[in-house]
């Protein structure tokens, strides 16, 4: 359950340090950051608590520090003692700790294991059939890397638990119409009244463009609607670890999906970046029968360990680079923060310290790879 706000405590006109735009992963994580630097901030959300329109609603997504990248490798790691970090001060689990595989001859193991260990993260390579002595709910066709610091973490409880612990105003249902920067900072528009601020973030997800058109010059970003599925376990105590497999054709991953696979414990599948380019305002929240077909196809052929009919399914909305690395960076009072790229929930409270920082006028900690020039 999302906390409940505060009623607006303000008239026609309100004047703040910080304003954020966007309770998604990346906003909520901004307002916690913010708030517990004494910040004074408040945070716009167009809808309602717990939304499902945006990219960071459900029970899952995979935290991994597996990367071919030994950036994101290492920025993963940061965010992990700041998810510890979190999840003390809440008192809940934010990320259940599962273990994570990866395997096929496009995941390249071997290679993935030698980055992860070049970082001191711990990565053991097993043989097809070693793994599939340990997990025979999968099909291995080659080397596996297992990766045991990986889990899946719980968007939903960790958006209520930042909301909850920031300490600051925040307003749902209240959307920006317009963020105008000029001389004083930045003007925000609102249906019905106006937010003056130092600085605004702006985490609208693949609201993003909309907001910052003609305002900011962004690199393309391209929105596609992504779809995913829930296969019940055949062993309902069977263990399951996340796992990305990659044959050359399409990337496929799955984890455990908590509260979204229901009471028996299904598992996610997904098809990475396989999905229609749509924008925020035109997507349809429709299940396509081909992808159905291409997910299911991949269970009944990988994944012995699932009935291969999903117990339900669901969308979501990818917002990518071309590069797939992270907008994070700073135009004048603006801070745009477009961290998704399908990838970005495992960061999120690495990047509301970073966007903080932006604010703080302090771009040197955020990776240079993240800046708007590309
Ligand atoms: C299917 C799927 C699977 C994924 N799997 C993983 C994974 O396994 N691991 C991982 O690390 N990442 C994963 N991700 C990526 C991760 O979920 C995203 O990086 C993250 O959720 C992005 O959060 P966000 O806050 O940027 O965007 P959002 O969650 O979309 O939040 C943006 C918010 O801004 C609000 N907003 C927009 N415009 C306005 C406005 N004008 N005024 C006020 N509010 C506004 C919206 O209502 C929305 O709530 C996955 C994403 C998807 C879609």
């Amino acid at each position: 359950m999302l906390p409940v706000p505060g009623k607006p405590a303000y008239g026609r006109r309100m004047d703040v340090e910080v304003a954020v735009v966007g309770a998604g992963l990346m906003g909520a994580a901004t307002g916690y950051a913010l708030g517990r630097r004494g910040t004074r901030t408040a945070l716009f959300e167009a809808r309602a608590p717990g939304h499902r329109a945006g990219s960071s609603h459900g029970s899952a997504r995979i935290f991994r520090r597996v990367y071919p990248d030994p950036l994101y490798v290492e920025l993963a790691g940061r965010a992990r003692v700041l998810w510890q970090a979190l999840e003390d001060a809440a008192g809940e689990t934010l990320i259940t700790p599962t273990g994570g595989i990866d395997h096929g001859a496009d995941r390249d193991p071997v290679r993935l294991a030698a980055i992860l260990r070049a970082a001191g993260v711990r990565a053991e390579v097993l043989t097809a059939q070693d793994a599939g002595s340990r997990w025979p709910g999968f099909v291995f066709d080659g080397p596996v890397l297992f990766h045991p610091e990986a889990g899946v973490l719980d968007p939903d409880r960790a958006i209520a638990a930042m909301l909850r612990l920031a300490g600051i105003r925040w307003y749902p249902d209240t959307a920006v119409l317009a963020v105008e920067p000029d001389a004083d900072g930045v003007l925000l528009r609102l249906p019905d009244r106006t937010v003056r601020a130092g600085t605004a973030v702006i985490a609208a997800g693949a609201w993003l463009p909309r907001l910052l058109d003609g305002v900011v010059d962004l690199p393309r970003l391209t929105v596609t609607e992504q779809r995913v599925f829930h296969f019940p376990r055949r062993d309902p105590a069977a263990r399951w670890p996340t796992f990305m497999h990659d044959e050359g054709k399409t990337m496929m991953y799955g984890l455990p999906a908590g509260r979204d696979g229901g009471p028996d414990g299904a598992v996610k599948v997904g098809a990475h970046f396989v999905g229609p380019q749509v924008s925020a305002d035109t997507r349809t929240g429709v299940v396509d029968e081909e992808t159905r077909q291409l997910v299911t196809g991949y269970v009944r052929e990988w994944l012995p360990g699932l009935e291969p009919v999903p117990h339900n399914e669901t969308t979501c909305l990818y917002t990518a680079t071309d590069t797939e690395d992270f907008i994070l960076d700073r135009v004048g009072p603006l801070v745009v923060c477009s961290t998704c790229s399908g990838h970005g929930a495992k960061f999120a409270p690495l990047i509301g310290e970073l966007a903080a920082d932006l604010c703080a006028g302090q771009a040197d900690r955020v990776p240079s790879r993240f800046r708007l020039a590309r």
